[in-house]
């Protein structure tokens, strides 16, 4: 949605359509959209800066802006502990209020003291959701089209000019086990999950379940975000089609959505530019 966007906006004249099996219930819907750079194997780092960045300007932006209720951005602050010192993020210089987090701050944390360095910063939440109703209507005043349609091969898309390929082939389950599709709730990991955020939060204990969830995150080693020239099989309407790759930001997707997309419109325009 983020990519259809941003190319409407690049190139206003140009025809966009978003073609997805699942237009309503997406990974990007149930995510908690907190920004911060995560899970990204090899993907440079400096790519994931940028792209973090140019995401975060844009939040920051909408946070600011009367658009801020309908598309779910709000600040929050976050406090992130490591049982080891790690080097700062490169992020540390453009998230509000980044500094280490005291002694006195891990010991209310983490009173065990399990934990012998973190992070204080405030960041932005885009509640997913939200944020995708706001994404759905932005493209629709922009004139962008979208329709539910599984794509078996990408010869059925022949007849575009240039294709953007937002979809995923390897997949991280909701735990980080790599190669797990199993969607179903684990009593396990629910008890874990529970007990870690316990220990940070212990009120948490007479918190009502309201609801259980396992997404997927898209993963793979590194964001893939290239042009390729795709030849298509004998028979299809032309012999190649340019197809713009932006996929595979596992857990960071709503955190680099805004930058990778402002690429992705660029790949975009270069492929139109070529014909
Ligand atoms: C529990 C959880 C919490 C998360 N929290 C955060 C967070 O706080 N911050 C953050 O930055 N990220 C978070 N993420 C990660 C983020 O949700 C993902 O990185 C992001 O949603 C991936 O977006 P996507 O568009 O690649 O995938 P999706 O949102 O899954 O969209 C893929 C689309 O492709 C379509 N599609 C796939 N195959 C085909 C096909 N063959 N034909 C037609 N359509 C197809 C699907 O129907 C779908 O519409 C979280 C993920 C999970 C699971």
């Amino acid at each position: 949605m983020t990519s259809a966007l941003r190319i409407k906006q690049t190139l206003p004249a140009a025809s966009v359509t978003v073609v997805a099996e699942q237009l309503e219930d997406t990974t990007s819907h149930c995510a908690g959209g907190l920004w911060k750079p995560y899970t990204l194997g090899d993907t440079p780092p400096e790519l994931v800066n940028r792209w973090g960045c140019d995401t975060l300007d844009h939040y920051l932006g909408l946070y600011q802006s009367p658009e801020a209720p309908a598309a779910g951005a709000v600040l929050t602050s976050a406090y992130q502990l490591f049982r080891q010192p790690v080097p700062d993020p490169e992020w540390a210089a453009v998230v509000p209020h980044f500094r280490h987090m005291s002694e006195r701050e891990r010991r209310v944390l983490d009173p065990e003291g399990s934990h012998s360095h973190g992070w204080f910063y405030t960041t932005v939440i885009t509640e997913g959701r939200l944020y995708m109703g706001w994404l759905v209507q932005q493209l629709a005043a922009a004139g962008g089209q979208r329709l539910a349609q599984r794509v078996q091969a990408i010869e059925e898309l022949a007849e575009h000019d240039v294709v953007v390929n937002c979809t995923e082939t390897v997949v991280l389950g909701g735990t980080l086990g790599p190669g797990d599709w199993d969607t179903t709730p684990r009593e396990a990991d629910r008890q874990r999950i529970f007990e870690r955020a316990c220990a940070v939060l212990p009120s948490l204990r007479s918190a009502e379940l309201v609801a259980e969830w396992v997404g997927l995150r898209p993963g793979r080693p590194s964001v893939r975000l290239e042009l390729e020239t795709v030849h298509l099989k004998s028979g299809s309407s032309k012999a190649s089609l340019p197809v713009v790759h932006n996929y595979g930001h596992g857990g960071a997707g709503l955190t680099l959505a805004w930058g990778c997309a402002g690429d992705a419109a660029q790949l975009v325009q270069e492929a139109l530019g070529r014909r």
